[in-house]
């Protein structure tokens, strides 16, 4: 039986490049597909990421983060604060300080184009084959997995692993169903460049129509993730920049000093979606393909990424020991790391999103208290920066920053 590549992968975004770049280092032959290869680098857009510390890791390990590391605002402090538009923010704050943890910033953020571009970048002069097409069907039999693409190509593949984002196509294909359901909020993305430095300062605010995250990127400037009922957040980005601008100061505070847009703006719906099953004979889901959760602790992509190191780790150890790295118990020892891991993080997102986003008395209260009680215990808080910067669970060699 002849193959075009051991791995094809449908979906070239972050976390499919990524994997891409994950695999060849393992040794892996791999077919990188997407229909729209987007080699980023362009003007900014508004877009950009939180990337954990082990997210860093993973990208250095694989030769990403040269390209990106001038780029990339480290994290040194997360303040979270419950608050009201207009009014001083609530005493009971909680405050997270990389200096807590011996590793380093807790994480970094950096723009989406040039996350984009250090990917395709490295991608482009690895062995990784990309192919600028869709998949639109896939086949399977006992040996492998056929992909027929929009150009008319059929490739064969001892595995297909779907990288296609929040309506995969490579999920429905294989009958995996998702669970999950739609937040009453969209989120408004987008920066602004301010008048005082920020310190390297993430702030997240809990308003009741639900949280503002402040988070710093190079320079002067703060990318803006902010939820909001669906025709509240309709209505501001319908305004004109002064509008918009007026709409947001009010929870934004004074404390940078002067606001002003950069790049474009955006609006996502929020949803949650968890795939019943991360595979299936011959295929696996990665990414937003697998999981879609609310951005409230910025860890959809950094979920996406530990995917990416246990699959990589887990297809390298069945390839050195000589195993079929399509072969079904192969696959169930990525689900197995993976499925609980991810659940535990979609409910926890869940709830803090529940808990914050409504202005009831008594839950404000409570979530204020326990706020302040985590702050006043040192144990408490190492134990959340540690959890902002990826550190916990049962973390796979590239997130370790180790090799392969
Ligand atoms: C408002 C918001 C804010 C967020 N903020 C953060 C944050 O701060 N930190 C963080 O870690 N995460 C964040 N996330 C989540 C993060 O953006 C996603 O998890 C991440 O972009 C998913 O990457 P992906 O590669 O899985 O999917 P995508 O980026 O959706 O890529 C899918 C790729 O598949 C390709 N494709 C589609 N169909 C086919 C086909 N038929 N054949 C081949 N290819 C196909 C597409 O062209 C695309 O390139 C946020 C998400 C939202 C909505």
């Amino acid at each position: 039986m002849s193959y075009d590549a051991d791995v094809l992968i449908a979906g070239g975004g972050l976390v499919g490049g990524t994997l891409a770049l994950a695999l060849t280092s393992a040794g892996l032959d791999v077919i990188l597909i997407d229909p729209a290869p987007e080699a980023g680098g362009a003007g900014f857009d508004g877009r950009s990421s939180a990337l954990a510390l082990t997210s860093q890791r993973l990208l250095k390990a694989l030769g990403v983060w040269a390209r990106l590391a001038d780029d990339a605002q480290p994290i040194l402090q997360i303040k979270v604060t419950d608050g009201r538009a207009g009014e001083a923010p609530s005493p009971f704050a909680l405050e997270f300080d990389h200096a807590e943890i011996e590793e380093g910033p807790m994480g970094y953020m950096a723009e989406n184009r040039h996350l984009r571009f250090a990917i395709a970048s490295t991608v482009a002069e690895s062995p990784v084959r990309a192919i600028a097409a869709g998949v639109t069907a896939q086949s399977t039999d006992g040996a492998g997995v056929s992909a027929n693409l929009a150009d008319g190509r059929r490739l064969r593949g001892r595995v297909l692993i779907g990288c296609d984002g929040r309506d995969s196509g490579t999920a429905r294909r294989a009958g995996i169903r998702h669970v999950g359901w739609r937040y009453l909020q969209s989120a408004l993305i987008c920066a602004v460049r301010h008048e005082r430095p920020h310190g390297g300062v993430a702030h997240q605010f809990f308003m009741p129509e639900g949280p503002l995250a402040i988070l710093p990127l190079t320079g002067n400037r703060s990318s803006i993730v902010w939820s909001q009922p669906h025709a509240q957040a309709a209505r501001v980005m319908a305004l004109d920049e002064a509008g918009y601008l007026a709409a947001l100061r009010p929870r934004f505070g004074g404390f940078l000093g002067e606001i002003a847009l950069e790049g474009e703006r955006y609006t996502y719906p929020l949803s949650l979606s968890l795939a019943q099953h991360f595979v299936a004979p011959r295929v696996a889901l990665a990414g937003d393909a697998a999981h879609v959760v609310h951005p409230i602790a910025g860890q959809g992509l950094n979920a996406g990424l530990k995917d990416v190191a246990a699959l990589a780790q887990v297809l390298a150890e069945a390839r050195r020991r000589g195993e079929d790295v399509g072969a079904p118990d192969v696959l169930a020892r990525y689900q197995t790391w993976r499925r609980f891991d991810v659940t535990a993080l979609a409910v926890a997102t869940d709830a803090f999103n529940r808990l914050f986003s409504n202005d009831n008395p008594l839950l404000r209260f409570g979530r204020d208290i326990g706020m302040g009680l985590v702050n006043a215990l040192p144990g408490a808080r190492r134990g959340a920066i540690r959890e902002a910067a990826g550190l916990t669970g049962d973390l796979p060699r590239l997130l370790q920053g180790r090799p392969l």
